[in-house]
């Protein structure tokens, strides 16, 4: 008799159930904005990465319009093979003067921009430096590479230091890569005692700045504007799918470094270009922020204020530095639980276990915006404090 060849992923797919690891996708029927209709129901809105609420802001929905009635629907091509619009050129133009670097390549995606960079760089006769907690893109961009990685403890200069001089030595070349922003703690990279000593032993730097783009820095210029460390990193990545509210991935730094990725790097070379709608609406958000910084200036008075508030609740929220505040709650089971009641009450804040975090850091994961008035945060604090003393994780 044949053998079930499937029964291994049932077996998988129960033990992630059993361990309440299990991901139910909830299903969402409006845009992202601060209140969201999510199966079904009317709930504010804790979990977007639509930081500045540019997401359904009218002026990017406008220039997407216009795009689409100027240029059509799709690329059809791959930008090397068949010419790339002038669209692009003049985002990509814009995206480096932004961020004050000498070039910036837009790809489709934060997570494509990872796998774009690394191979190049390194490979099987080379060393990667990568902090403990960096993000899946970074860690897969590593894998393809070939080289060796060597995992640092997280946000430590020292270990770093220790690892690049114990095996620096045995490789042709190292590369040292950090989140900027941790997706999953909201604390910042030390970049400046990074860079530094990266720097001391000749060691390639790049930071993967997705949470930090339009969020750090002078006016959302980023982490490395943020610690003004202009031209010294070698490569800065970026996403345009959080608060820029759109979709693409940025790769920017040193002119040689972006001419070279542009030969080498295969999803650049072997995947279409993002739509005409949605590069000209990355245009308009690079405009928006360009023309005033009282967007990212909201985001922080709120992300300050809702802190302080969970924090007086007795929430633990972990080592949150920006707008990503984790409530930590350790166990899975308690995280889903947290999580339901929470959407019962009318917040939707998902919890987050392992693969994502580490095993027993279960969290929920709250994000506010720009877009949350100050009536909309006292609501969601009301139901955390509820729900929290219900489930007895604040007295
Ligand atoms: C979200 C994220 C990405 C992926 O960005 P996308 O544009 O959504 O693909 C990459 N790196 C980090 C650190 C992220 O948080």
């Amino acid at each position: 008799m044949a053998t079930d060849k499937l029964a291994f992923i049932r077996a998988e797919l129960d033990e992630l159930a059993a361990n309440h690891l299990l991901i139910t996708i909830r299903t969402v029927d409006s845009p992202a904005d601060a209140w969201m209709i999510v199966d079904g129901r009317r709930v504010l809105n804790f979990c977007t990465n639509n930081y500045l609420g540019l997401a359904n802001h009218p002026r990017l929905k406008q220039a997407a319009q216009e795009a689409v009635a100027r240029w059509g629907v799709g690329p059809a091509a791959v930008r090397t093979i068949a010419g790339t619009t002038t669209l692009h050129l003049e985002l990509e133009r814009r995206l480096a003067a932004f961020k004050g670097v000498e070039d910036a390549l837009f790809v489709q995606s934060g997570f494509n921009a990872n796998q774009a960079v690394i191979p190049p760089l390194v490979g099987k006769e080379d060393v990667i430096f990568s902090d403990r907690l960096n993000h899946a893109s970074i860690i897969d961009g590593c894998r393809l590479s070939g080289a060796k990685i060597v995992v640092y403890e997280h946000c430590d200069p020292e270990d770093a230091e220790a690892k690049i001089r114990e095996h620096l030595p045995h490789h042709r070349r190292g590369l040292l890569v950090t989140d900027g922003v941790f997706s999953m703690d909201g604390d910042i990279a030390p970049l400046d005692r990074l860079y530094a000593i990266a720097e001391r032993y000749g060691v390639l730097t790049m930071v993967d700045d997705a949470h930090g783009e339009g969020v750090l820095g002078r006016g959302g210029r980023g982490i490395v504007d943020h610690f003004g460390l202009h031209g010294r990193f070698d490569v800065e990545i970026g996403t345009l799918s959080k608060a820029f509210g759109v979709v693409g991935g940025v790769i920017a730094g040193k002119k040689l470094i972006i001419d070279f990725i542009r030969q080498k790097a295969r999803p650049f070379l072997f995947s279409s270009a993002t739509t005409p709608a949605d590069t000209a609406a990355c245009l308009a958000a690079v405009e928006l922020l360009e023309a005033s910084a009282e967007l990212v200036e909201r985001l922080w008075e709120n992300a300050r204020y809702l802190r302080r508030a969970l924090q007086q609740l007795g929430f633990d929220t972990g080592r949150s530095q920006t707008p990503i505040l984790p409530i930590m709650l350790g166990d899975a089971g308690l995280a889903q639980r947290f999580s339901r009641r929470l959407f019962e009450e009318g917040v939707f804040a998902m919890a987050i276990g392992y693969p994502t975090v580490p095993r027993g850091q279960a969290r929920i994961r709250v994000m506010n915006t720009a877009a949350h008035t100050r009536a909309d945060l006292d609501f969601g604090i009301e139901v955390f404090a509820k729900v929290g003393r219900e489930l007895g994780v604040i007295a």
